[in-house]
């Protein structure tokens, strides 16, 4: 059997969003990415974009109780019932036990956590790269910066907390895409 509740987790840059889309196709559950729900959230200029957007666009977390609150009710989806990929979510302990708590409710827990593993000089110019290719307003140099060391102050620590749990495997995220897929691949089995 292979794994249907993911988490992805590491660093900005490490390549979570493609390998989620390819895990979407692969298990037929959503992808979850709190990232581009708040990105549309701001887009649409409802109440938790107001709120998200002068964090986002400095590369700081978007407030745990605005972030629990658009995770959990995406994961309240019928769609979410057989499986997801968490993308970029959680990304403090308070979030994290959030998610342990909701899921230990519905008696569906987490069983797989993939953290991604990339180092810093390649994050950084893979970010510059897709700065100028999509021109999202938090990839400027600074803010990439910025979203590295608030990854590394407040969601690299959560690797503990999953390997605690006895559900982490660590991919090397260098290579192609293809290859860091069949590594993927071998860590769900
Ligand atoms: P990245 O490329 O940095 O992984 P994301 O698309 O996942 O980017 O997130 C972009 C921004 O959205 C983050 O810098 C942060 O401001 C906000 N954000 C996304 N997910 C979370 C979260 N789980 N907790 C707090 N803020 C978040």
């Amino acid at each position: 059997m292979t794994a249907s509740r993911l988490l992805l987790l590491g660093p900005p840059g490490a390549g979570k969003g493609t390998q989620a889309k390819l895990l979407v196709e692969r298990l037929q559950v959503p992808q979850i990415s709190t990232g581009d729900m708040l990105r549309a959230a701001v887009a649409s200029g409802s109440e938790v974009g107001k709120r998200a957007q002068g964090y986002m666009d400095r590369g700081d977390l978007v407030p745990d109780e605005v972030v629990i609150g658009v995770a959990e009710e995406r994961l309240a989806r019928a769609d979410a019932e057989k499986g997801f990929i968490l993308d970029g979510f959680p990304r403090t302990a308070a979030q994290a036990d959030a998610l342990d708590r909701l899921l230990e409710r519905r008696g569906t827990p987490l069983e797989r956590c993939l953290c991604m593993v990339v180092a810093d000089d390649e994050l950084v110019s893979r970010l510059l790269k897709r700065a100028e290719l999509e021109g999202r307003s938090d990839d400027d140099e600074e803010t990439v910066r910025n979203r590295m060391r608030v990854y590394r102050e407040q969601t690299a620590p959560l690797i503990d907390h999953y390997r605690g749990l006895g559900v982490l495997r660590e991919v090397d995220g260098l290579g192609s895409v293809e290859d860091i897929a069949s590594r993927i691949e071998e860590a769900l089995a």
